[in-house]
């Protein structure tokens, strides 16, 4: 069990973001979250789950912009893995 220490007048702001998937692999990273604008790039080209657990980790980014990136990792990776052990998958357009 992971646990979180109580942080505080944590920003929470439950805004929908604006996702772009594309290609990043010249790129460092798999996913950018500009947490002032909303907006989200995703790399295009990951596996179903790698999408997924990117897409999540970047949505936390936005939706919590104070929390540390080692928090954002735990939340995202347990939820990554709750909606991966029911059984959803990325289906390609
Ligand atoms: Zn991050």
């Amino acid at each position: 069990m992971v646990v979180i220490p109580y942080v505080p007048r944590t920003k929470v702001v439950l805004r929908k973001p604006r996702i772009t998937e594309k290609d990043l692999r010249e790129s460092v990273v798999l996913g950018l979250a500009t947490k002032e604008d909303f907006e989200i790039d995703i790399e295009k080209n990951q596996n179903s789950k790698e999408f997924l657990s990117t897409l999540i980790h970047e949505c936390c980014h936005v939706w919590l912009p104070d929390l540390s990136e080692a928090n954002i990792i735990k939340m995202s990776d347990m939820l990554r893995d709750i909606i991966w052990s029911k059984g959803y998958r990325r289906l390609m357009k």
